[in-house]
């Protein structure tokens, strides 16, 4: 079968590198990029070292409002659905990009697939929850990440059948962490001892899109006792420079900035850091698979079982609350797989595969 898949920002290249592989070994997929995340170290570094195929087709839209991006994405992507035909578009997460491709395929009455559906924050003022809930609404097959993403989408009553597959992101994280704990001369590259320094990431427009919350932010990085190595986002970059706070940030000789970096890069600072402080999902599934405790900068998760694990703490932009889930211990004991075993993305190709042959068993009846 020919699947149309959609991505277009860092999250999606990695959880697409689990996926794509496996999906090309057994039926024909047409990669969409739509250009969301250009930049090349958001962007093709991920192609390069993850062995993510080249995309077919690009769309080359990004900026603007999520309402202009999604909507330039909408009209680009009608006739290329209507020439490739496929049989089902594939979206991942929550983005513009996951939304636009979602809408589009179901106007275009093409079954749309969703990998990693059923996440919630409960938090409608995030743009990313429109984009989830909408997404899965719109969706025939859900593949989720965990039991509770699938009880989510049953308490919404979706109409799509919801698979519990485990968390792709978990299959790459399973696959680079090993080299990344081996590697203990990166951190001494940026000038840090490993386990003695905090790994932050921080985007989301909650947190850096407030002058506000963008100066608590910077306040919370000054007030950790460990040096702090940040890769900054393009988006906050943008917004640390129009409220001068980049200037406050690097001057401060406790917090080391560095462009975004590769996945290998952030995987291997991620492992020797003493804690992570981020607002990402991703980092907070891939600091608990590294047992390195995980500081989330946000008064909600979508991952609330990394948080009952004791291995997340919640703290918003809190800087005290932040200091205490540092002097925590971590949790003792063995840490349970809570997103599968890193074979999602074989299980993302069955479920594809049982799906189509159920939806073409019933059109035969
Ligand atoms: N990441 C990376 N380089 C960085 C920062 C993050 O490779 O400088 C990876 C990280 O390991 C994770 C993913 O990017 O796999 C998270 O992406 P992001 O924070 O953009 O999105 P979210 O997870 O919040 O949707």
């Amino acid at each position: 079968m020919r699947i149309l898949t959609i991505v277009g920002n860092r999250p999606q290249f990695i959880k697409a590198a689990a996926v794509s592989g496996v999906l090309r070994r057994r039926h024909e997929e047409v990669l969409l990029h739509t250009g969301q995340h250009h930049d090349d170290n958001l962007s093709r570094i991920f192609f390069a070292q993850l062995g993510l195929a080249e995309p077919e087709r690009r769309l080359e839209i990004a900026g603007g409002s999520n309402t202009s991006q999604t909507a330039r994405m909408l009209a680009a992507l009608e006739p290329i659905l209507a020439e490739t035909d496929p049989r089902a578009v594939l979206v991942y997460g929550d983005t513009n990009s996951t939304l636009a491709g979602g809408l589009a395929a179901a106007q275009a009455g093409v079954p749309v697939i969703h990998v990693e559906a059923g996440m919630r924050s409960f938090d409608r003022s995030m743009p990313e929850e429109t984009n989830r809930v909408l997404t899965d609404h719109l969706s025939s097959l859900l593949l989720c990440s965990s039991q509770t993403a699938a009880q989510n989408l049953a308490a919404e009553s979706a109409h799509g059948s919801a698979v519990v597959v485990g968390d792709v992101m978990v299959d790459v994280a399973l696959r680079w962490q090993p080299a990344a704990r081996a590697d203990r001369s990166l951190p001494e590259r940026y000038g840090v001892q490993p386990g003695s320094y905090l790994l932050a990431s921080a985007h989301r427009a909650g947190n850096v899109d407030v002058p506000q919350r963008l100066e608590e932010l910077v306040e919370l990085i000054e007030a950790m006792p460990l040096p702090v190595l940040f890769p900054v986002h393009p988006r906050t970059r943008a917004r640390l420079r129009e409220t001068g706070l980049d200037d406050r940030l690097a001057a401060d000789p406790h917090v080391t900035l560095t462009e975004p970096l590769g996945y290998a890069e952030f995987t291997t600072l991620l492992c020797h850091s003493r804690a992570v402080l981020t607002d990402s999902g991703g980092v907070q599934k891939e600091a608990y698979l590294a047992g390195v405790p995980c500081i989330t900068l946000r008064p909600n998760t979508e991952w609330v079982e990394t948080v009952r694990s004791g291995w997340n703490t919640l703290v918003d932009l809190d800087a005290q609350a932040a200091l205490a889930a540092l002097d925590a211990a971590p949790p003792a004991g063995e840490r349970p797989p809570l997103y599968g075993d890193g074979k999602a993305a074989e299980r993302c190709v069955e479920a594809i595969e049982a799906w189509d042959a159920r939806s073409a068993a019933t059109v035969a009846a």
